[in-house]
């Protein structure tokens, strides 16, 4: 299984990632919502752990705004000792189930393989803009009725515009998103792979979806340009 955890306590966001990678998963690890937000909208997880107390963006937060983006990826939701508003608060913002802290690790992982369980048969979420389509589980894209061919890093940069379209994506987002940070921000590669997305998502259609805001970023228009 792949998961992602959303803790900003380091300790426990620490014994977690052990724990899980020592049972076999693929683990990544985020210390606020907003950066697990992103990673679970760009990112293909089996499963995600969240915490309700994050700084910035907090778990409820997150999870309701993965649900309105239409992913569905299952969310178990970290809630404080006993408080019962908060689990009540987690359903009701679209997450599959709780576990109040402090918890066994053996129960954490129980119930990922439960929720993981009851969601492999459903279908692959699609993102929508405009009459843009992405599959980020088959990673397929087309315009209107025609399918797209985009490299790997050309359809990662193309989703996480999708996820955040009408807003600015900053070229350090797409750089730490697409390129887990592995080139730097002097380096004109964003630019090249923008204008390569460009020439097969917008040009042949005479549409302009992606927008450059200099000095800042990107943004692909809400109506899919
Ligand atoms: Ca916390």
């Amino acid at each position: 299984m792949r998961v992602l955890v959303v803790e900003d306590e380091p300790r426990l966001a620490g014994l977690l990632a052990r724990g899980l990678l020592e049972a076999g998963h693929t683990t990544d690890v985020r210390h606020n919502g907003g950066d697990g937000l992103l990673a679970a909208t760009v990112e293909q997880y089996d499963a995600v752990v969240l915490d309700v107390m994050l700084p910035g963006l907090d778990g409820l937060t997150v999870c309701r705004k993965l649900r309105e983006r239409g992913l569905r990826v299952p969310v178990l939701m970290l809630t404080a000792r006993d408080a019962v508003p908060d689990r009540v608060a987690g359903l009701d913002a679209g997450a599959d189930d709780y576990l109040s802290k402090p918890f066994s690790f053996d129960e954490l992982l129980a119930r990922l393989r439960a929720l993981h369980r009851r969601t492999t048969d459903q279908a692959d979420t699609v993102l929508q803009t405009g009459d843009l389509r992405l599959n980020p589980g088959a990673r397929q894209v087309w315009r209107g009725d025609t399918a797209i061919e985009l490299s790997a890093r050309e359809f990662d940069i193309l989703a996480l515009l999708m996820a955040r379209a009408g807003q600015c994506v900053t070229r350090y987002e797409i750089l730490n998103e697409v390129w887990d940070g592995e080139t730097d921000l002097r380096s004109n590669v964003i630019d090249v792979y923008i204008a390569s997305v460009r020439a097969k998502v917008d040009k042949p259609f005479a549409r302009h979806a992606i927008t450059t805001l200099r000095g800042a970023g990107y943004r692909l228009e809400p109506d899919g340009g």
